[in-house]
């Protein structure tokens, strides 16, 4: 049997792009199937299929984590049938958050409610014990043993690791946890920086990631001066090619950013309720807080390497399993197949936490389920630009071709780039009405017809709309 789950997460809000080139391929073992037959027959070989399937049913399952990957993983396993116990575990209190929600909250736009999209009652509905408010601080993946931070010893038969990432506080002098420093991920996180909107005037951002770029949008919305340190000679260094870096880098400069390339942050004073930024150029910045926005890493301390493959994250096939038996990793804490590239890629996006989620809750109550993979993905508005990424737009090699129309009147600007006739990579700017049909075109490695015979810098509109029209039409 074969399924193909196209559904997005469901917050109600614009989750980025729809998972149009990912899918889902079910593979329901045929003791399970049998396994019902088993309830109307009465032949041994039956019975014992319908016993072997009941086995599977009373697996102790255990979810490390409370957020988007954990919840879609219970939802699953429950709905594959799973009517064993299902145990979760997390350092934080309170009903799962969803972070992607907490700058539209910042911005004024949704109230703090509804970062919680699960709500409170979805433990209870699907009958699962929690733990919550204390971390796990060890996993013993070849006795199956998890021990908690107020050492409480659980086992399980399959374990899901969900516990995402955390912002990474480079190690500046100065720079450590305090009233005045802030990142952004948890409820706490949020409620912090919330309640200093309304008194700090001016602001440090350290790093000009998506994220650090769209809160330097909603701080000066609330009236800030706003500086951006980023130490790499451009923004969005993974996620945008430098020709459109430096475009964007233009236009948040001319919304008074004072945006600072190759910046170096050397050390932090804190006193007389200031921050005193001193930079390795010797420049320094009085601020009334510092923001870091300096990227993420999985959170993975608690696992021992010897025992589960580690790179970035968890090493996952496309059923999410780790290399340990038993023991399974989606979301932001779990690298898995990049369908593009062949490798395994992290991958820190909501929709693929919630569909990692859901396939290893299946594959744990005991269906054959596969998640294929998605590629990078990102829309996002800023400044007054809506940018578009998708894919690999750092390609290199003898056979990468880059095409680029920057200089177009709408205010439009694409860059695609491709290996050899294949779609790989796009940045759009102002344009993204195309968005999922460029995604399903990287996904299924569409061709482009090299007779357009069109030039690569500065194609025109209509010639750009000339392309999209022949990645539509696949040859292969
Ligand atoms: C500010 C911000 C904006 C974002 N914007 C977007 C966007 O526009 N589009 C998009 O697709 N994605 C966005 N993301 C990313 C998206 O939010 C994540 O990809 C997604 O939340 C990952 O879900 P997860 O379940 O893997 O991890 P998380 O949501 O991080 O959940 C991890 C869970 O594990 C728990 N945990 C951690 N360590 C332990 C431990 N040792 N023991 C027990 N529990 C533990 C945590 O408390 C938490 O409950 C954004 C993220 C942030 C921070």
């Amino acid at each position: 049997m074969h399924r193909t789950d196209r559904s997005g997460p469901g917050t109600g809000l614009r989750a980025g792009l729809s998972d149009s080139g990912a899918g889902f391929r079910t593979n329901r073992p045929a003791v399970q199937r049998k396994g019902r037959q088993g309830l109307k027959g009465h032949s041994d070989g039956l019975l014992s299929e319908f016993r072997s399937r009941e086995v599977t049913q009373s697996r102790r399952l255990i979810i490390v984590g409370n957020g988007g990957a954990a919840v879609h993983a219970v939802r699953a396993a429950r709905a594959a049938g799973h009517q064993g116990p299902i145990h979760m575990i997390s350092d934080a209190a309170g009903p799962a958050f969803n972070p992607m929600l907490a700058p539209y909250f910042l911005a004024g736009k949704i109230p703090f409610e509804a970062c919680f999209p699960f709500g409170k009652d979805f433990y209870e509905d699907h009958h699962v014990t929690c733990d919550f408010g204390v971390p796990v601080a060890a996993l013993d993946a070849l006795n199956r043993e998890i021990c908690l931070g107020n050492n409480k010893r659980i086992f399980y038969d399959r374990c899901l690791v969900a516990t995402g990432a955390s912002p990474i506080l480079p190690k500046i002098p100065g720079l450590r946890h305090s009233p005045r420093i802030f990142s952004l991920r948890t409820p706490r996180d949020t409620i912090r920086l919330h309640a200093t909107l309304a008194r700090a005037k001016k602001a440090l951002i350290l790093g000009a990631s998506m994220i650090g770029i769209k809160l330097a949008q909603i701080l000066m919305d609330h009236g800030m001066t706003v500086t951006i340190a980023e130490v790499a000679e451009r923004v969005l260094s993974s996620a945008a090619h430098p020709v459109c870096s430096s475009f964007l880098a233009r236009k948040i400069r001319e919304k008074s950013v004072d945006l600072r390339l190759g910046c170096t942050l050397d050390h932090i004073d804190e006193g007389a309720g200031k921050l005193a930024c001193h930079f390795t150029d010797d420049r320094s910045l009085e601020t009334d807080l510092c923001l870091v926005a300096a990227g993420v890493h999985a959170n993975t301390g608690f696992l021992d390497p010897c025992q589960v493959a580690l790179d970035e994250g968890i090493l996952v096939n496309e059923r999410l399993e780790s290399s340990a038996p038993g023991l399974y990793a989606a979301g932001d804490v779990s690298q898995g197949p990049n369908p593009v590239s062949g490798g395994k890629k992290l991958i820190g996006l909501w929709d693929n936490a919630c569909c990692q989620g859901r396939t290893a809750g299946a594959n744990m109550a005991g269906d054959d389920t596969l998640y294929l993979g998605t590629i990078p993905h990102h829309v996002s508005t800023f400044f007054g630009v809506t940018f578009l990424h998708l894919g690999d737009v750092h390609r290199r090699g003898d056979h990468v071709r880059i095409l680029t129309n920057r200089t177009s009147v709408d205010g439009t600007f694409h860059v695609l780039v491709f290996d050899r006739a294949v779609l790989v990579g796009v940045n759009s700017l102002n344009a993204v009405q195309n968005a999922g049909m460029l995604k399903s075109a990287i996904m299924q490695k569409l061709h482009w017809s090299d007779d357009l015979n069109l030039p690569l810098e500065n194609p025109t509109q209509t010639q750009i709309e000339r392309i999209l029209t022949s990645l539509r039409t696949p040859r292969f």
